[in-house]
């Protein structure tokens, strides 16, 4: 993990020659806003935009493109954090644009967003937040010949937001894998969403102005709510977007800007629905502007509505529900108050995470523990949990204000849990457990005596067990025995056994 510390000297570095040349370098960088705000870049020029982006802006900055359209153009992307490429214990959100090739606004207003973010990088708290925080990628042609066509469809002329795997058709379990007949656009961004463990993304789009959100799929091919069980963080953030938007959230066609998709018209193999089934990743589809391809001259508009939020979305995604790390109990920390004041000690674990009330897990990172579950405001029960370690569950309060609850775990190995308890019962409770029943933090507390029950639990029952195995055993052997005679070592000991 590299901390802000480790960054220091380059932003010092990169403060001092921005005013050594200040005036000089204010011109051209509101130039290369307004330069990507001006008119749509075709094919070739936003190759061209985005390498020299990342070269200009190097420090926050990469290019690299995750696979090839059926046509053979790139997909490029941009990665705008701190430390870009390297793997961290930081989240990750992506923004994907032109998905349609006749939607190309987003593929602009995501070049204005990393231009945005390079220039406010140390003077704005959420470019801060952004960009030291987080790793955010752009891609803003997921389909450059579409684009090139002035069309929906890729060459093939097939929609790509009905290309992947559909959960109804073919059973939640067997959507993960491609089912042979995608879209060369479809498979990269199936392995980019599958490797690439974002924790939400944003897909945009044009002919109306509204945020919608998963299912877009429904059972019964009907127009109806399709309710994921992740609804209501699905309408928060969604919200966030809408919220944030010049104009989103005040729209007369849908109340708060926002929809489930399904409810507004079911589709099938849609990318969102995808992304939460076999991504474990929160998307929602953008709706931007009422009419496809807008005219250059509303560009600046546009921007100017999408930019709050899209700064607002990928902080709340990541940092709005609960996150943090969770983390092996180190063995030389018997006593759990210690644990709770060390901080960042302790293997990490790559544990589940399961929100009681909502049917999905995720998965921390196992390299560093770390793990982000978007959610609404509200009162929640986390249970974190791993084989070989005693489960830990957190009550958590997640604010209104969207500023979300850290936490640190530490998940004790069943095994030491067992000798506590043997310990406990010889010796009378241990400083340890008795410190941390007085202790304030009453979710440690009441997590050790449950602790301290399973082991007891456990023991008696494998103690239970084998009582009952041993009787068992004895009584066939003895049947042996009789049947063997004394011969035990003969070739013929295993003859009694058949009919
Ligand atoms: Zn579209």
């Amino acid at each position: 993990m590299i901390d802000a510390q480790a960054l220091l000297p380059s932003l010092e570095a990169i403060s001092a020659h921005s005013k050594a040349h200040h005036h000089h370098a204010n011109s051209s960088r509101n130039t290369h806003l307004e330069a990507v705000l001006t008119t749509y870049l075709n094919n070739t020029e936003l190759a061209q935009h985005m390498h020299d982006f990342a070269k200009r802006c190097s420090a926050i900055s990469r290019v690299f493109s995750i696979g090839k359209s059926a046509e053979g153009r790139d997909l490029w992307t941009l990665e705008i954090a701190a430390t870009p490429g390297f793997e961290q214990a930081k989240p990750r959100v992506k923004y994907v644009a032109n998905m349609h090739g006749d939607e190309p606004s987003g593929r602009q207003l995501l070049l204005g967003l990393a231009e945005w973010l390079c220039q406010h990088k140390e003077t704005d708290e959420r470019a801060r937040r952004i960009v030291n925080g987080m790793h955010l990628f752009l891609l803003p042609t997921m389909n450059p010949d579409g684009f090139e066509r002035h069309q929906r469809g890729n060459i093939r002329q097939v929609d790509l937001n009905r290309d992947f795997p559909d959960p109804i058709e073919r059973g939640q379990a067997g959507i993960v894998q491609p089912s042979g007949t995608e879209q060369p656009e479809t498979l990269v961004l199936m392995r980019w969403i599958r490797e690439g463990r974002f924790v939400v993304s944003a897909s945009m789009h044009e002919g109306a102005v509204v945020a919608n959100y998963p299912w877009d799929g429904t059972r019964d091919r009907q127009t109806h709510y399709s309710r994921s069980p992740d609804d209501a963080a699905f309408i928060h953030l969604a919200r966030v977007y809408a919220e944030a938007h010049g104009r989103m959230a005040s729209s007369e066609e849908f109340p708060g800007g926002i929809t489930n998709g399904a409810h507004w018209y079911p589709l099938w193999g849609g990318m969102q629905d995808w992304n939460y089934l076999a991504g474990d990743c929160m998307e929602l589809t953008l709706e931007l502007s009422q009419h496809k391809w807008p005219v250059p001259q509303l560009l600046p508009q546009l921007f100017e509505d999408n930019l709050p939020a899209m700064l607002a979305y990928p902080l709340a995604g990541a940092f709005g529900g609960v996150w943090g790390f969770v983390r092996e109990l180190p063995a030389q920390t018997r006593h759990l108050r210690e644990a709770a004041s060390s901080g960042g000690d302790g293997r990490p674990l790559g544990a589940r995470v399961d929100v009681m009330g909502i049917n999905r897990t995720i998965a921390a990172s196992a390299e560093f523990g770390d793990f982000y579950r978007p959610l609404a405001p509200g009162r929640y029960n986390v249970t974190f949990s791993l084989g070989g370690f005693a489960n830990e569950t957190r009550t958590v309060d997640v604010p209104e204000e969207g500023t979300g609850v850290k936490l640190t775990v530490f998940l004790q190995p069943l095994e030491l849990g067992i000798m506590k308890w043997g310990l406990a019962r010889r010796f009378g409770p241990l400083n340890g457990l008795r410190s941390a029943q007085e202790s304030p933090q009453a979710s440690f507390s009441q997590s050790a005596s449950a602790r301290l029950i399973q082991s007891a639990v456990i023991l008696s029952v494998g103690l239970a067990v084998l009582l009952l195995l041993r009787a068992a055993l004895k009584r066939v052997y003895g049947r042996r025995r009789e049947a063997a005679g004394a011969s035990m070592h003969s070739p013929a000991r295993r003859s009694p056994l058949k009919p």
